[in-house]
């Protein structure tokens, strides 16, 4: 059985992140020894596009293939609220050029091995823990290491007072005349026809003023199906964003848990979990990717100061209940979704709200933000909460990412 300090389970953005951390060549003798263990391309979850903000000059720039400075929100009505997310710039990573990054980065660190595996058990141990897996040729293969981080997607949701989903389908479209503003990231387009439970709007990012990535999201309790995706992305290119002729040349699909579940971060005395799996996405957007990134840079500084690396809450306790309080409230239609988000957008200023989305935020920023949200309904809504039993989710149809064609 092999031996390392650290065994890492999935190398999607959790696993990848956490390998260069630990890894880093800055760190020199004092970098744990990796084992990076992933089934590889041909059963992953397909390449993904993966949205986040901070501040310029971040780790992965080189692989960002677009950053915008201007984001904005589209009212039913057509009002367009724009903000400067400064010092904050909306950057877009394709996880296939991630995935090139930081294998580049990897290729010269002799402390870091790649394991093609799909692991069956993790075992806590004495002492550290096992990894067992089963090799493409059909090999068992089994290591021992100090500590596991595991993100394999969990195989049922945790028990939650709301649980809404954030299904999505978008297409990558080529346009025959000039169509977009490639300085601007459209985040919430609610001229989309709305459902009758939860809310639904478009979703554009464009990156020259031809090319997009053009999505149709819904918050609500099921997914839809492909031909309703398509027939939503139809209307919303056609009617609402009046396109003309344009191609599609690939698709993207997902479906993104959107609970005030609580998700258990350690599995075991040397065995935790991360990434989605560990509760990194934050109920109230579906975002994933900052969390992910803080909770790597905890481990790292923990693994390094020889402390016990459980992964720190990807989200603070109180930003949980906030987020707890809106999916429910939409979950049972007190507040209307499109008015509610629209409303949140023009009167607070953009850069409030992503350091809130980010945990970043202090309590007089999030009391601005509290009392621009309609206030009846939400304390109704959090004097309840404590009231509401936590159910079984029901089972979704997973975090399915479809390639593009
Ligand atoms: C289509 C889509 C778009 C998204 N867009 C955004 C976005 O714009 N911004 C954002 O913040 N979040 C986004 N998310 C949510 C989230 O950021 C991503 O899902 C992200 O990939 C989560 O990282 P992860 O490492 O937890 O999971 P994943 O990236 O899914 O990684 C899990 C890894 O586990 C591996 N694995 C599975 N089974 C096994 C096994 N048996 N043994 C070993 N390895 C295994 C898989 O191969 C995979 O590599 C999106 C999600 C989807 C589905």
């Amino acid at each position: 059985m092999n031996e390392v300090d650290v065994a890492i389970v999935g190398a999607g953005a959790a696993g990848l992140s956490l390998a260069a951390r630990l890894t880093d060549p800055a760190h020199g003798p004092a970098a744990p020894s990796v084992a990076l263990v992933d089934p590889g391309p041909s059963t992953g979850p397909g390449p993904r596009t993966w949205c986040f903000w901070e501040p310029e000059g971040g780790a992965y720039d080189e692989a960002a293939s677009a950053v915008w400075r201007r984001l904005r929100v589209v009212a039913a009505d057509g009002t367009v609220v724009e903000g400067d997310p400064a010092p904050f710039r909306y950057k877009m990573l394709r996880s296939d050029r991630f995935e090139e990054l930081l294998g580049s980065w990897f290729a010269g660190r002799p402390r870091l091995r790649r394991v093609t595996a799909a692991v069956t058990a993790v075992e806590d141990l004495p002492g550290g823990a096992a990894v067992h897996g089963i090799a493409p040729g059909g090999g068992a293969v089994s290591l021992r290491s100090r500590w596991v981080f595991d993100s394999r997607p969990l195989p049922a949701l945790p028990p939650a007072r709301t649980t809404l989903l954030q299904h999505f389908r978008g297409w990558f479209v080529r346009a025959g005349h000039d169509a977009f503003d490639p300085g601007a990231a459209t985040l919430m387009d609610f001229r989309t026809p709305q459902p009758a439970h939860g809310l639904s709007f478009g979703y554009v990012l464009p990156w020259s003023a031809r090319e997009a990535l053009v999505e149709y999201t819904e918050f609500s309790r099921a997914p839809l199906e492909e031909h309703e995706y398509e027939a939503a992305l139809a209307h919303y290119t056609g009617e609402v964003l009046g396109l003309g002729p344009f191609s599609v040349t690939g698709t993207e699909q997902g479906v993104v848990p959107m609970t005030d579940g609580s998700f258990p971060r350690r599995a075991g005395r040397h065995v935790f979990r991360i990434g989605s799996a560990g509760g990194a996405t934050r109920p109230s957007t579906g975002y994933t990717f900052s969390a992910v990134q803080r909770q790597a840079a905890a481990i790292e500084a923990a693994c390094l100061a020889g402390r016990v690396p459980v992964p720190p809450r990807p989200h603070r306790l109180r930003h949980h209940v906030m987020d707890a309080v809106l999916l429910r409230a939409l979950d049972t239609g007190r507040v209307e979704g499109a008015a509610y988000f629209e409303r949140l957008f023009r009167n607070n200023p953009l850069p409030r709200l992503l350091r809130f989305l980010d945990g970043a935020s202090g309590p007089r920023e999030e009391a601005a933000i509290g009392f621009s949200t309609p206030v009846a309904p939400m304390l109704h809504t959090l004097a309840e909460l404590p009231l509401l039993r936590r159910t079984p989710a029901e089972p979704t149809t997973g975090r399915a990412g479809v390639p593009p064609r």
